[in-house]
């Protein structure tokens, strides 16, 4: 295993070689924790400074689990999910498992319909998960000098995170769903 960097928002920083993307990518690692969008996500280290609009977001690990992807964080404080292991993620798994920064075991695949899928039982540790706001969108990639709070009200398995009172009000009211509405369910 190779020695890590630290990324300028405090994630470890490695280099990615995915089929979707052209050249190798140096990112972070990161999961969105965000009710009916928690996925598997992969941040980039540093974002395009000509470019305002560049999103920190590289790409996604699909899961092909219908459930929530992302359970509670077990006694260790680590958190487990399930992702596939084909197409658009492969490649990358591997290289996350090379860097030591999540392990990944094997579990039986899922069955749907006559197809099977394989699946690996993916362990990431609390302090390389990103949040997003559930309101703004606004990413916080930096555990040191965090500041989002999570919805107190929210199930643990589908945690929604803000940035402040503000955000936590326009989506409780005003989200796409109300977060009222599926909050707690
Ligand atoms: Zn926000
Ligand atoms: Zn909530």
């Amino acid at each position: 295993m190779s020695a890590l960097e630290l990324a300028p928002n405090g994630l470890r920083k490695f280099t990615v070689k995915l089929p979707i993307l052209p050249e190798p990518e140096e990112c972070t690692l990161g999961v969105q924790l965000s009710g009916e969008n928690s996925q598997f996500l992969l941040l980039k280290a540093k974002l395009r400074e000509e470019d305002p609009y560049d999103s920190p977001l590289l790409t996604r690990l699909s899961s092909v689990v219908t459930s929530h992807p992302i359970r509670n964080p077990e006694p260790s404080g680590n958190y487990t999910f399930y992702i596939k292991t084909y197409s658009e993620n492969e490649g990358a798994l591997e290289a996350l498992v090379s860097t030591g920064i999540i392990t990944a075991e094997s579990v039986p695949p899922v069955k749907q319909g006559f197809v099977e899928f394989p699946l690996v039982k993916v362990t990431i540790p609390l302090r390389q998960m990103a949040k997003q706001c559930g309101n703004c969108e606004r990413w916080e990639l930096c555990s040191d000098d965090a500041r989002m709070k999570v919805c107190s009200k929210c199930r643990d398995e589908s945690k929604t995170w803000y940035c402040d009172t503000d955000c936590q009000m326009k989506h409780w009211k005003e989200g796409y769903p109300p977060h009222k509405r599926v909050c707690g369910r």
